[in-house]
């Protein structure tokens, strides 16, 4: 039988996380194998994924330092405003990053780019990286983690060895399951309604964020006059939502839409997305650490699931890379246990504040209405207060690793 093929990190799943891991790895010249049980082609299939994410500014400087940015840049679009309003209320409020202290305002908030475009830069920026194997379609078939090294075999035959491997196989991730990693899932009872919308006028690089009584309705700032919409209802509602004609469903839409914008059209396919929360209790075990979906899943209402994802891409990278530049085994418990620590407190952090402020958003009762829209004015008129919600949506917050910085790897 054929030798295994020796990798510094196998990376199983091709996701966002995934390959954005992938390549961080394979700039820094460790050989990388990454397995995906799709095939490329249906990945970047532009019906595969109908979503744009909002990249914090954090992750924009993650996309710069690994050479994906050129790759993607002409299809971004600036977040320069984020408006939040309650319902109908007058009262809202607003995040420009044109407020911000100089010194901090020259750059948005961050970036939204489509994910279609995301994978195909994440392709075409791996194409140009020799250090990175893509196996796809393929899968781990059996997986060994021993004391002192991972080998896998693949669903091909081929066979792989590595000191660590890398579980970024999303919410239902095997490699957690089968490292009996439990997973507390928390179902919402909504549905993520994803459609892109032209409209007659520009967005002037705006994201408005309604909540309304279903949950979010959020427009958010892609190319040319259009705008990505998430669009979180009852799960009921949802579906009778979903099943309308086109024409019912644009009439439901501009209703929540409003007219601001002019007239609005959706163009090409619905997409929905069924909403949980679910979070481990550790993501690590031996020679094995999550990442991604894998090792958290929040409610969209921030637009910051694949944000704490690229935040493990960028403190995972750094905890390998540095191990590695002292000859450190690289899947050494120092290093998985810097990794933990490191991402522990946020990502529960951000599980809990994204619940809760679903939960404080969707209440109809009187007197907690009045309150969060009263609080909305009022957090308005602290400039300290929006400084701060701003520096959170842009990742810049707290012990960063350096990609997040905009430093070297
Ligand atoms: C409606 C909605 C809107 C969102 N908007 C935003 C936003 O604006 N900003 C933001 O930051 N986040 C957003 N998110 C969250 C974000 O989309 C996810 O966090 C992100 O896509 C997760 O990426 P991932 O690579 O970790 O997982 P996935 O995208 O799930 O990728 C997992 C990969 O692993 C592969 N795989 C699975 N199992 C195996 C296996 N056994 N073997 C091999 N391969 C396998 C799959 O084929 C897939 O390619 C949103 C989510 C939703 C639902």
């Amino acid at each position: 039988m054929d030798r295994p093929t020796q990798f510094d990190v196998i990376i199983s799943g091709g996701g966002m996380a995934g390959l954005t891991l992938a390549l961080a790895l394979g700039q820094s010249g460790l050989k990388v194998a990454a397995i995906d049980r799709e095939a490329p082609a249906h990945q970047l299939d532009p019906v595969f994924d109908g979503r744009a994410s909002a990249i914090a500014l954090a992750g924009v400087r993650l996309f710069q330092g690994i050479g994906l940015w050129p790759h993607v840049a002409a299809h971004a679009t600036p977040i320069d405003d984020i408006r939040i309003t309650d319902r109908n209320s007058l009262l809202h409020v607003h995040f420009d990053h044109r407020a911000l202290p100089a010194g901090q305002n020259a750059e948005p908030l961050g970036m939204m780019l489509e994910n279609r475009h995301i994978r195909t830069g994440l392709q075409a920026a791996l194409d140009a990286c020799p250090q990175v194997t893509l196996f796809a379609p393929d899968s781990a078939l059996n997986v060994t983690r021993g004391p002192a090294r991972v080998e896998v075999t693949l669903a091909s035959g081929q066979r792989l060895q590595a000191p660590l491997i890398v579980g970024a196989e999303g919410r239902n991730s095997s490699l957690r399951e089968t490292a009996g990693i439990p997973v507390h899932d928390f179902p919402y009872d909504q549905i993520g309604i994803v459609v892109t919308a032209e409209h007659e006028k520009p967005h002037g690089n705006i994201a408005h964020e309604r909540f309304l009584a279903g949950g979010p309705f959020a427009i958010l700032p892609i190319s040319g006059n259009r705008s990505s919409i998430v669009w979180t209802e009852r799960t009921a509602t949802a579906k009778a939502l979903l099943s309308l004609d086109s024409r019912g469903f644009e009439a439901e839409l501009q209703k929540r839409f409003g007219d601001f914008l002019g007239a609005v059209h959706v163009s090409g396919p619905r997409w929905s997305y069924p909403l949980t929360l679910h979070m481990v209790p550790r993501a690590t075990d031996l020679r094995l650490a999550l990442i991604g979906d894998a090792a958290h899943g929040i409610h969209p209402i921030a637009g910051q699931g694949l944000n704490l994802g690229l935040k493990d891409v960028a403190a995972l990278a750094e905890a390998i890379v540095d191990a590695a530049r002292i000859g450190q085994d690289l899947g050494s418990p120092d290093v998985l246990a810097r990794y933990e620590r490191w991402r522990r407190f946020d990502t529960v952090t951000l599980s809990f504040v994204t619940d809760l402020l679903n939960r404080l958003f969707m209440v109809e009762a009187a007197p907690l209405s009045l309150v969060r829209k009263l609080g909305l004015g009022l957090v308005n008129r602290l400039p300290a207060a929006k400084t701060l919600f701003m520096d959170h949506a842009r990742g810049t917050m707290g012990d960063l690793p350096r990609l997040l910085r905009g430093e070297a790897l």
